[in-house]
């Protein structure tokens, strides 16, 4: 007979869900959380007195209550004193952001990164100089408890090995291994996919909270995804799962940077709709050329309608077959494919209702990211913010000692 949690194991369980509200919904009163959680008010009373006691959160009377009676205290989030550092390493950008429980961007750097060289020393180093320099700026008494670093690319699951990304120039590379030590906070470095993890954030803070199935394609250079299924983020046996960009909508069709041809990211790309609205060439890359080719549809031009129209019906065939094969409730557009999206929504409706089934595409809801261009960094921070609420009191204590 096995044994079942002890009354340690509740107890760090209930300290880790209470926190979660309190990181993810904000502000909440005890009453609220004794509703919540299921749990009596005493038992709210005990947990929320170690979070203090803890400096993880703070108990406060409500600003206003306009009702009778003893008001319940209102548990906040410790934003500025408790924080960790969220890193994102795309084809043409770095970015660092410390980022406070609660999910509150305290700072945040962000630099050009020239595309078609990864030296990953240089790159770590220069990471790492962004969060010294941020750290130097903090209160004594505030505590970095995580770290983790989105990347534009697929992520060995057991030891964050960016084992393939075509856009960044990187192969096999010890990305959190090198990070953690140039940062030297005696912390672990988690890594992500930047797709995946912008679908976590959407999933908890942004278009798609309280959604349980979700698409989230993102675009950048090339075309990431993220599926979060039944509430959980799909990330297959080794952590390369929701590679929707490397779906194959077109075979014989363009080049794809992975060796294939037609991939939904060689049709949709950015190369794809600049090289069909007549504009790639020297300096014409990046998010700025993108939303140049959008402008110019919207003005009438007409090569950049077509080269759209071309690029969202590619688009639109891509997210039929994921409608079909996953029946989410949601498709969210991110990244660059959040212009490419709004200027080519009537293709892409066109094609899902051509290739999706009826029941699939009845009450499928299509948006665009509510997070932005801050989506990818929220998301590592989300990551890096995991094992606090797992055990915030084994973290913090660690992160204190
Ligand atoms: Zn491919």
């Amino acid at each position: 007979m096995r044994a079942g949690p002890s009354q340690e194991d509740i107890r760090r369980h209930n300290l880790g869900a209470l926190l979660r509200h309190v990181h993810l919904g904000g502000p909440i009163s005890r009453a609220e959380l004794t509703a919540k959680m299921g749990l009596n008010r005493s038992t709210i009373m005990a947990l929320t007195s170690d979070l203090t006691a803890a400096g993880l959160v703070r108990e406060e009377l409500p600003r206003e209550t306009g009702r009778a009676g003893r008001p319940s205290l209102v548990v906040r989030p410790e934003s500025a004193r408790v924080y960790v550092f969220a890193f994102d390493v795309g084809p043409d950008r770095l970015a660092v952001a410390r980022v406070g429980l609660g999910g509150a961007i305290l700072d945040r750097r962000e630099s050009v990164r020239e595309r078609g060289t990864f030296e990953l020393g240089e790159l770590a180093g220069m990471l790492a100089g962004f969060a010294r320099q941020m750290r130097r700026k903090t209160r004594a008494d505030t505590v970095c408890v995580g770290a983790a670093a989105a990347v534009s690319g697929g992520v060995r699951k057991a030891d964050g090995v960016v084992r393939f990304g075509p856009n960044l120039k990187a192969e096999d590379v010890p990305f959190g291994e090198e990070l953690g030590r140039r940062l030297g906070l005696g912390l672990p470095v988690s890594v992500g996919n930047d797709a995946n993890l912008a679908a976590l954030a959407e999933h908890s803070r942004g278009v798609g909270a309280n959604v349980r199935d979700l698409i989230y394609l993102h675009g950048d250079v090339g075309i990431g995804g993220g599926i979060i299924a039944g509430g959980h983020l799909l990330g297959g046996h080794d952590g390369y799962g929701g590679e929707v960009g490397h779906m194959v909508v077109n075979p014989g069709g363009r080049t794809c940077g992975c060796g294939a041809h037609g991939c939904l990211e060689a049709e949709v790309g950015e190369r794809a709709l600049l090289e069909s609205a007549g504009r790639f060439g020297a300096g014409q890359h990046g998010r700025d050329a993108v939303r140049a080719v959008v402008e110019a549809a919207d003005r009438g031009d007409i090569v950049a309608q077509e080269a759209l129209s071309r690029v969202g019906d590619w688009l639109g065939l891509g997210v039929a077959n994921l409608v079909n094969i996953f029946n989410p409730e949601m498709v969210i557009f991110g990244g660059m494919l959040r212009e490419i999206y709004l200027g080519s929504a009537a293709q892409v409706r066109t094609q899902l209702n051509l290739n999706a089934m009826a029941p699939q595409r009845e009450r499928l809801r299509l948006r665009t990211s509510a997070l932005g261009d801050a989506a990818t960094l929220v998301g590592a921070a989300e990551l890096a913010f995991a094992h606090v609420l797992a055990d915030p009191l084994e973290v913090l204590a660690r992160a204190n000692a």
